[in-house]
């Protein structure tokens, strides 16, 4: 955060203090939005969460060290007080970035947005100072609070940006206009807010390319038509990465280890130079290549792009996330999120890194598939018993069924167990697994299956 005064702040958002003796107190740490992460020298932001609301948390904020509450009344503490404070902070936010100048790079995507952030992240730390989005802080109030970290130092800003619905990121990036903007893929995420088609989900991705200026930079996967297809909505110029011989930025000899690590040939227009990345999974190859794009774009050259890719292991929580136990059982868990996408690219990942190993996946839902739902968690199902996963054992009712009836008709007949909630199934799980097995753990995350994983640890 650049160091700024109350007063400052209050005019730029032409609010009113309230309770304030100093208004020349400086903020000059990051904001937060939940009291439990304010920093001493911070603002915090109090917004109306879906379970409480942060005016009631405006005392304990200053307690721990905030600077004055952003806030939509007074609250008896040092505030600056303003309609809204959702828009606010995103008022404040892009103040603070037109007094600055680092490259933005904006990102979204259906599925793979964090964990191309994080590896983008850490390509570019060793070559600038870089600020990136914390964990998945990709909506309207995360973006402003990422923006708000940066400061005169600051060279690379990497934003994960999310899409909820169509305009979401014409938002976004009216508040940190990129100057490089990478769209990853189109996929079902969301898809029943979106109006219920993959066209819609590319609609509303697609505004990141076309908040782009003529000397700004799109970075398109060529493997993804709608991806691809957003080439005519950009002023910008174009970079095309992928599979696709097309693709100017290229992943050839793509290979897996026995334990499910990519490793391929990056081929770019500098140069080419071998992969090989931590990551679990042949989907990580795209995901790499994204952050390569980026980076080609930004003249780091092939070497080192590859030796920053290979070296990063760095990534957030619920993501495919493996604990060894000291009895040879694997847990993985990727609760954080799921769609079909992502469910295919975790269950083959997961065949992968198990080998020969006796394998239980633990699914949960898959929210927001509107009404293709039933269809695509029987799929699932499907999947499951295809890749010969020795177990299953679906937790709670909605599709579930449906995926563990098209499990059973696949092939997989009675090693399939269904569970009502959480609770039985870490019941049953403890029961069924024995040492050296490999368990997979995946739902989104409001079905809360992050419980089953963190039981076995
Ligand atoms: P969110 O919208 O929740 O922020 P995200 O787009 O940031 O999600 P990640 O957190 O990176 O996505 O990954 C979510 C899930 O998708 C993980 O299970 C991950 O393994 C899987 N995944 C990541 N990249 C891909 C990909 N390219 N293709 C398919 N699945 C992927
Ligand atoms: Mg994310």
């Amino acid at each position: 955060m650049i160091p700024m005064t109350l007063a400052e702040i209050a005019q730029v958002l032409g609010a009113g203090l309230h309770d304030v003796p100093d208004p020349d107190a400086l903020v000059t740490a990051p904001s937060a939005v939940d009291s439990r992460e304010v920093v001493p020298g911070g603002l915090f932001a109090a917004t109306p969460g879906a379970r409480v609301d942060g005016h009631d948390y405006a005392g304990t904020a200053v307690a721990a060290g905030a600077v004055a509450v952003l806030a939509a009344r007074p609250v008896g503490v040092p505030a600056i007080v303003v309609e809204d404070v959702q828009s606010a902070l995103g008022v404040l936010a892009r103040h603070v970035l037109g007094r600055l100048d680092p490259t933005v790079i904006a990102l979204t995507g259906s599925v793979g947005k964090t964990t191309t952030k994080d590896l983008l992240a850490q390509v570019l730390e060793p070559h600038g100072p870089t600020v990136a989005t914390d964990r998945s802080f990709n909506n309207e109030l995360g973006l402003p609070l990422t923006v708000l970290r940066a400061d005169a130092g600051t060279r690379y800003l990497v934003l994960e940006m999310g899409a909820g619905r169509k305009g979401d990121l014409t938002y976004l990036t009216g508040i940190a206009p990129p100057d490089l903007s990478l769209v990853l893929n189109v996929g079902a995420a969301h898809v029943s807010r979106m109006g219920g088609g993959l066209a819609d989900v590319a609609e509303a991705k697609g505004e990141l390319v076309e908040a782009l200026q003529p000397d700004g930079y799109a970075l398109l996967n060529a493997d993804d038509p709608y991806v691809a297809g957003m080439v005519p909505r950009t002023r910008a110029r174009v970079v095309l990465y992928g599979r696709s011989p097309g693709a100017a930025v290229r992943a050839e000899k793509v290979t897996l280890d026995g334990a499910g690590r990519a490793a391929f040939d990056l081929i770019m227009p500098s140069g080419r130079a071998r992969v090989e990345l931590g990551l679990v999974g042949a989907h990580q190859v795209a995901n790499a290549l994204g952050a390569a794009a980026v980076a080609v774009t930004l003249g780091l050259p092939a070497d080192r792009i590859a030796a920053g890719l290979s070296a990063a292991t760095r990534r957030s929580p619920g993501r495919f996330e493996i604990t060894e136990r000291p009895d040879g059982v694997t847990v993985i868990d990727d609760a954080y999120n799921a769609n079909p996408e992502s469910m295919r690219a975790g269950l083959h990942a997961f065949k992968a890194m198990a080998g020969g190993r006796r394998t239980i996946a633990v699914l949960g839902g898959m929210g927001q598939q509107a009404d293709a739902s039933q269809a695509r968690h029987a799929q699932v199902g499907r999947l499951v018993a295809q890749l010969g996963i020795d177990v299953l054992i679906t937790v709670g009712g909605e599709d579930m069924p449906a995926m563990a009836r098209e499990a059973e008709l696949s092939g997989l007949g009675t090693a399939v167990h269904r569970s009502e909630d959480v609770t039985e199934a870490i019941t049953l799980l403890k029961e069924l697994i024995e040492p050296g097995d490999v368990v997979f753990v995946k739902a989104s995350s409001e079905y809360g299956l992050g419980a089953c994983a963190r039981a076995l640890r």
